[in-house]
């Protein structure tokens, strides 16, 4: 029904979405350990501080191919009554690339940008869960991807919640990836939990954006693999289809105006009515 769209959706506002995306991309590449990293994370933190949260950081040293780099992921959380937590994570650093011109406005900025949006959304909804949301560090590779090069500051939340007793808590865990591009087609990414692709789905159609959550199936390995290894509830939304033949991925050309309002709005305002169907 309408009335849950907008209980749920209508706070959301893609144009807020894009205006967090530019102000993370303006700090320039941002890769984990960079002053340009750092400046975000105080940005980021700057932003929550304004809002009903308590605001922590994971950080560690990661062993990368070019040598220990210090990460941080920054975890905010509104808390709930039900003892019970849904999370939403997304990456915030960028490439790391020897030139330097990468912008990652799309691959790091987006998700950096719809979850501030989704913070201060989420701050003025009803919620009986704990809502985290998770600025994670160090997705990206130093060079060649692999399972233990990429993923860093997912693997070590993963670890810690593991021994915490957090990931016990967990109803489920979505990981935003890539979905600010102007001709946005979410994928049905076939490692995710199957329930909770059938929810978002579900979910979207149901509140008239279906046709930007495709058939097509593909199965990709980003942030939301450590939490499903541990039997987490978990899914990925994730739009690799950015440009003619992907060509703006991992390149110069993924910049600020591949993107649209529009798009943070879709995924934004579905994640809300996600979240709130989920209680
Ligand atoms: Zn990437």
């Amino acid at each position: 029904m309408l009335a849950g769209a907008c209980v749920y959706g209508a706070d959301f506002s893609g144009t807020a979405a894009l205006e967090y995306t530019k102000k993370a991309v303006s700090f320039g590449p941002r890769p984990p350990g960079s002053d340009a990293n750092k400046k975000l994370q105080a940005y980021i933190e700057s932003q929550l501080k304004t809002l009903r949260c308590q605001v922590s950081g994971d950080a560690f040293t990661a062993q990368t191919p070019v040598g220990p780099v210090a990460m941080r992921t920054i975890i905010a959380k509104f808390p709930g009554a039900s003892g019970r937590a849904v999370v939403i994570s997304g990456h915030f650093d960028t490439r790391p690339t020897p030139g330097g011109l990468f912008a990652g406005a799309n691959d790091g900025g987006s998700s950096t940008g719809l979850l501030l949006e989704l913070a201060h959304a989420i701050n003025t909804t009803p919620h009986t869960d704990d809502i985290y949301l998770v600025w994670l560090d160090g997705e990206e590779a130093f060079g060649e991807w692999s399972r233990t090069n990429g993923t860093y500051g997912s693997r070590h939340l993963a670890d810690k919640w593991s021994q915490d007793g957090m990931l016990g808590r967990i109803k489920a865990l979505i990981n935003v990836d890539m979905i600010g591009d102007k001709d946005l087609g979410i994928l049905w990414e076939t490692n995710s939990s199957p329930t909770l692709l059938r929810l978002v789905w579900e979910t979207a159609s149901s509140i008239g954006y279906g046709r930007y959550f495709l058939g097509s199936r593909a199965a990709m390995e980003d942030d939301h693999l450590p939490f499903l290894e541990r039997g987490v509830n978990a899914l990925d939304l994730i739009d690799f289809d950015y440009g003619p033949n992907n060509q703006y991925w991992h390149t110069e050309q993924d910049t600020i105006d591949k993107l649209s309002a529009h798009s943070l709005e879709v995924v934004g305002r579905v994640l809300m009515a996600v979240i709130g169907k989920l209680q």
